[in-house]
């Protein structure tokens, strides 16, 4: 075994671990099961990376977001640690190929989609791999009481069938007290162990600000501001309508949603990052990975449906440890939005198959086909082709995911790949015999060389185009030609993943599993109770209000809240001043950091 601190300094050239960062770490060396809580940004991945150096053999990672995944295959290889991703982005083959190098024990990381553990390829090589820790990222995605509930994350125990003697380390930024234990039961803990970093962000206020007129109060903070913010909104378009308005006032912002490109994106994120623009206006699409100390407010336009996303969000403001807001700007019927956001999100039967239907024309899936394919998701056409809205169309898709039918992930950035895999005579003797697809191929070796080599990066549309048919066509005979196996073709995924889990079912008489569908609802409906609490006006302190709800003993009312500002004004001044201008007092607060 490796020494620790030596690995810590060879492979990332740290001086020393962060609080927690080392008894994590020696708990997995000593073979615990281990649950660790700590906030975004505190290094949770170093817990795993580390003993997995020290080790030896394996160690399979289990992540939610091929996005993230990516990059962190990316980071460890800089870091001379050899590491793998195995997700739905991938083509069958790629997946094998990888599953049978990690056999052979030759990634220290390998990080998979949680759907991927179900599969025959995934089994057959797994009890050979040289498994020395199983990491479960996200680990509140595991728990039904969670507000990020993965059907898909239930499958994780099967692999200590396998390993029984191989410790867990569970990792989350975010837990309550009830999916702290369900956690550990469901992982299967042979003794519960949990080591938690403190939720209290002392450098933190919480502000509600109850009253109409939000984008003129946004303004007047975020002209008293100094520094940088982030400004999340509900809705994709008024990302922009909000920064016009902000850039109208000589406020420079970005916006960031995720329905920009990737491009747009990256512009908008670095631009802020460096402050070359002050705020940015996104929706929840923003956040994950950033890593910006010096964020003096975080607004919310509207309230979020949980206290967990809210947490989270908020969350970013302060991470330099300075004073920082965290403002919410609600007004009287936003109870009411964010109760019947969550009715909204329990379509019913009739919706969820249409959806199913839609899904399954647009990409030409027939039925008793499909399993384990994945396929990207264009949520604008789906809610066309179903006749339903985007966000109803998402909320199927999820009782579908709940009911086993599919898995949702996330889409990762990588390009169109084609490689030819058969003969140059069966190339050929497509090209002169197919009247139909011959030109088609006759096209794809005109623009692009060395296809029958290796893989090549392709653009679907200008292939298309060249050949002169609609570009959905051109993609289906992609498609079938790669279940040929003529072919090896992995679409680009920018977009979010489908994977069908089962074959494709007739839409027509398939059912839901009514009774899951129900406590969902029932929970979410307990989760969004609590959020439109912590806004309304009889909680004593926010801050104890979040503490509490994360199971954090506080140690008294903060001080700084509004409410705590409001009863402080109410006893001192002698007029017991109701219409105090808690804006005003937010907004000087973080112009003078305490
Ligand atoms: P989390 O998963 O908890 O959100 P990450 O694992 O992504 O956080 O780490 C956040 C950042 O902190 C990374 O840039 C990482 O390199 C850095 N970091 C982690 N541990 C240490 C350490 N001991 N010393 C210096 N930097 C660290
Ligand atoms: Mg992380």
């Amino acid at each position: 075994m490796k020494d620790i601190h030596q690995v810590l300094r060879t492979h990332w050239g740290f001086d020393g671990f962060r609080p927690l960062q080392e008894p994590i770490v020696r708990d997995i060396l000593a073979g615990r099961d281990t649950l660790a809580l700590l906030p975004t940004g505190a290094g949770k991945s170093l817990c795993f990376q580390v003993p997995a150096v020290a080790m030896g053999g394996t160690s399979i990672v289990i992540s939610p977001l091929i996005a993230l995944m990516r990059d962190q295959v990316l980071h460890a290889r800089g870091r001379g640690i050899t590491a793998a991703a195995v997700t739905s982005a991938m083509s069958r083959r790629e997946i094998d190929n990888t599953l049978e190098d990690a056999a052979l024990g030759r990634f220290t990381l390998l990080y998979i989609a949680p759907e991927r553990i179900g599969t025959e390829l995934f089994r057959a090589r797994l009890p050979r791999m040289p498994v020395k820790q199983i990491v479960v990222d996200e680990a509140h995605c595991i728990s039904q009481w969670g507000f990020d509930f993965r059907p898909s994350y239930r499958r994780i125990p099967e692999l200590r069938v396998h390993f029984p003697n191989v410790p867990v380390l569970a990792l989350t930024a975010t837990a309550t007290p009830d999916v702290v234990e369900d956690i550990q039961e469901q992982l299967g803990f042979r003794a519960h162990h949990v080591r938690r970093a403190p939720f209290a962000r002392p450098e933190l206020t919480f502000w509600v600000a109850r009253g109409e007129d939000k984008h003129g109060r946004l303004l007047r903070i975020a002209q008293r501001t100094t520094g940088s913010g982030i400004i999340y909104v509900r809705e994709r378009r008024s990302t922009h309508r909000t920064a016009d308005l902000l850039e109208h006032h000589d406020i420079t912002s970005g916006t960031y949603h995720a329905g920009l490109s990737h491009e747009e994106r990256d512009r908008a994120q670095a631009e802020w990052m460096a402050g070359r623009v002050r705020f940015m206006v996104a929706t929840n699409a923003f956040g994950m990975g950033i890593d910006k100390g010096d964020v003096r407010v975080v607004v919310h336009l509207a309230p979020p449906d949980d206290i967990e996303s809210y947490y989270q969000e908020a969350g970013r403001a302060g991470r330099d440890g300075k004073s920082a807001h965290a403002i919410l700007l609600v007004d009287d019927q936003d109870a009411g939005r964010v109760r019947d956001r969550v009715r909204a999100a329990f379509p019913d039967l009739s919706q969820v198959r249409r959806v199913y239907q839609a899904f399954a024309d647009m990409h030409r899936i027939a039925i008793g086909t499909g399993a384990l394919e994945a396929y990207p998701l264009d949520l604008r056409a789906l809610a066309e082709r179903s006749g339903e809205h985007a966000a109803t169309v998402m909320h199927a898709l999820k009782a579908l995911e709940l009911d086993g039918t599919i898995a949702l992930s996330d889409g990762a950035r990588s390009p169109s790949r084609i490689r030819i895999l058969a003969s140059p005579a069966t190339i050929h003797a497509l090209r002169v015999n197919d009247a139909r697809n011959g030109p088609l191929m006759e096209t794809l070796l005109r623009l692009y060389g060395g296809l029958h080599e290796g893989p090549v990066i392709v653009e679907e549309e200008r292939i298309a185009r060249t050949v002169g048919r609609p570009l959905d066509e051109v993609l289906a005979v992609l498609r079938e030609w790669h279940r040929q196996e003529l072919i090896d073709h992995v679409p680009r995924n920018d977009a979010p993943l489908v994977t069908l889990l089962v074959p494709r079912r007739d839409a027509a008489i398939m059912m839901l599993d009514r009774k899951a569908l129900a406590d969902r609802e029932r929970r979410a409906s307990t989760r969004a109770e609590a959020m439109i609490t912590y806004f309304g006006p009889s909680v004593d302190c926010r801050e104890q209000q979040l503490l509490t709800y994360f199971g954090e003993q506080s140690p008294g009312a903060c001080g700084r809240c509004d409410r705590c500002q409001k009863r402080q004004r109410d006893t001192t001044s002698p007029l017991h001043e109701r219409d105090i201008d808690v804006e005003r007092w937010a907004i000087d607060q973080g112009e003078h950091p305490a």
